[in-house]
């Protein structure tokens, strides 16, 4: 198994990536962001941060201002990289994840998912796990080491 320390470091490093990337995530996931412009600081370095992350996964946006929205969308669809990241993980979370989990009477749920990292949380009594399809791949946290305090029945729902 995984050492803590260093899976302690990986979920606070994908949380902090996944809340910096809020607007980016909802580009990726939707097609489209539209802000009213008062809820944005900076729109031109909102611009700029939204083109420099979709520049860094290689996808094409476009960006701009009109009748007080700032908005950026999608040019093309999701690239293919992205739906391989996207069955590596679905694919690790039903082979090896959930039965894990669950296993140890756990009631496992996807918290937040970045490429092919995914945080993981017992609904039950809390219980954090860590995985990256790509290291290994790399699993970790009381949610695949440790039996859910207050599980019952594995298959209880
Ligand atoms: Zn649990």
């Amino acid at each position: 198994m995984a050492d803590p320390v260093e899976i302690n470091r990986r979920i606070k490093r994908l949380v902090t990536r996944v809340r910096r990337r809020d607007d980016y995530g909802t580009l990726l996931a939707t097609s489209q962001v539209l802000l009213p412009l008062e809820e944005v600081e900076d729109p031109d370095a909102w611009r700029a941060e939204i083109k420099r992350q979709a520049r860094s996964d290689r996808i094409k946006v476009r960006t701009g201002v009109t009748g007080g929205k700032v908005w950026a969308l999608l040019a093309d669809p999701i690239p293919e990289v992205q739906r391989d990241e996207d069955l590596r993980h679905f694919h690790l979370y039903h082979s090896h994840l959930e039965p894990q989990a669950k296993a140890l009477g756990h009631d496992v749920r996807v918290v937040l998912r970045d490429g092919e990292e995914a945080l993981l949380i017992c609904q039950r009594c809390g219980a954090r796990g860590y995985a990256d399809a790509t290291a290994g791949p790399l699993i970790g946290g009381p949610l695949f080491e440790d039996e859910c305090p207050e599980g019952g029945l594995p298959d209880e729902d």
